[in-house]
């Protein structure tokens, strides 16, 4: 369906793409990954020509678009896009937004329309919203919108540029659901994701960027459990992991749990295993820094240069490990405060299945498996 060969994009004397390749089959669901700034975004402009490419060409349908002048028109009718912001008019109600297009462009006629309108309307689960403005709307409904309009002008392809990156956490996934049913009917479709368990279940094929160029390709299988190339593979291991270093015991710990929040919401862990995160976290840093007693053990602590958090998800045995490590003299992260009735301890093995600690190139690691890994969302 696009064949893309030797596509290149420069600002000024910024290669932002260098030289990608690639090939999308009727029926496909890509998802594009890899670090910010690697073209993702670019790569999805140029192919509906929103970017004029640098070189290369771009087959659709074995059709050349580029360099040969093609009205870009007729290739974006072919091609929907859905953005980040979601690019509604504000002046206009729902069902005008998404019957503006087909009247002008596919000279529908309005009651056409709107008869389409109101049944794309109903796949995304917003039919009782035909009248409201979108001021009225959450992100979440304003997204979905946004596709109803794109899938009114009948596109044969979706481009979805970070469709959910705008959006609160609470209304990622009542977007991400209804893309997931335009995968099942076989909508052919590019996504751009931070998503990364979404990417993984909905992906006919990954994309990988890096370097300018689409880095690795596979299967979502290959591409997040057998990675081959080595940016791919620090790649995966850093998305399937959240690092924090706490400094000293006046560390930010809202900002902490915060981005923790955040770290469980792309990995799509229940409201559970967030609450047991944080709980364990708090009781074992409270052994470190607090309390009368702790307070040497609190300089301790930053003497040995502060304590590191790794939070890693295995999707492939879907359990979640807590690891906390710090310089090797330190005093034992779970070491008795002297109270008779130790119930943070009590907590804390309450909630984790494994918990071991050991001393390894000269750190000390507490490592803890949570009880509840299982995805409960
Ligand atoms: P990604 O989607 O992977 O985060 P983008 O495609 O948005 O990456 O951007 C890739 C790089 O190109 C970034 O460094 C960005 O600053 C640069 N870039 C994107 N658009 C423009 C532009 N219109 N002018 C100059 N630089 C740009």
């Amino acid at each position: 369906m696009i064949k893309i060969e030797h596509l290149s994009k420069t600002y000024g004397n910024f290669a932002v793409l260098k030289d990608v390749n690639a090939e999308i089959k009727k029926g496909e669901v890509i998802s594009i990954i890899g670090p910010s700034g690697t073209g993702k975004s670019t790569f999805l402009r140029c192919l509906n020509l929103l970017e004029t490419p640098s070189s290369g060409d771009i087959y659709i349908d074995g059709e050349n678009i580029f360099p040969k002048k093609v009205k870009t028109s007729r290739i974006r009718l072919k091609m929907g896009m859905v953005f980040q912001s979601f690019n509604l008019f504000e002046h206009l109600s729902v069902l005008d937004n998404i019957t503006l297009g087909p009247v002008k462009l596919l000279k529908k006629t309005k009651t056409d329309a709107e008869k389409k309108a109101i049944e794309l309307l109903q796949v995304v689960g917003l039919a009782e919203k035909m009248n409201a403005y979108p001021n009225e709307l959450s992100g979440g409904q304003k997204q979905r919108v946004a596709i109803a309009r794109c899938l009114a002008m009948e596109p044969e392809i979706i481009l979805f540029d970070e469709p959910t990156s705008a959006l609160d956490p609470t209304m990622v996934s009542e977007v991400l659901g209804v893309i997931r049913r335009l995968a099942k009917e076989g909508m052919t479709m590019v996504i751009v994701t931070h998503e990364m368990r979404f990417a993984r279940d909905i992906s006919t094929r990954v994309f990988y960027m890096d370097e300018g160029i689409v880095y690795e390709e596979g299967t979502p299988e290959q591409i997040f459990n057998h990675p081959e190339k080595e940016k791919t593979k620090a790649f995966i291991n850093r998305i399937r992991s959240f690092s924090y270093h706490i400094g000293n015991a006046r560390f930010d710990l809202y900002q902490m749990n915060a981005e923790i929040e955040s770290f469980c919401e792309k990995h799509f862990l229940g409201y559970q295993q967030r609450h047991d995160i944080l709980l364990i976290l708090e009781e074992t840093l409270m052994r470190c820094f607090n309390g009368d007693h702790m307070d040497c053990r609190g300089k301790a602590i930053e003497t040995w240069g502060g304590i590191d958090l790794v939070l890693s998800y295995s999707e492939k045995n879907a359990t979640i490990e807590i690891q906390l490590s710090t310089g090797a003299g330190a005093a034992s992260f779970l070491q008795n405060t002297g109270q008779e009735d130790d119930l943070s301890l009590l907590i804390i093995q309450g909630l984790t299945e494994n918990i071991e600690e050991r001393t390894e190139d000269g750190k000390l690691y507490l490592n803890m498996i949570l009880r509840n890994g299982k995805n409960n969302q």
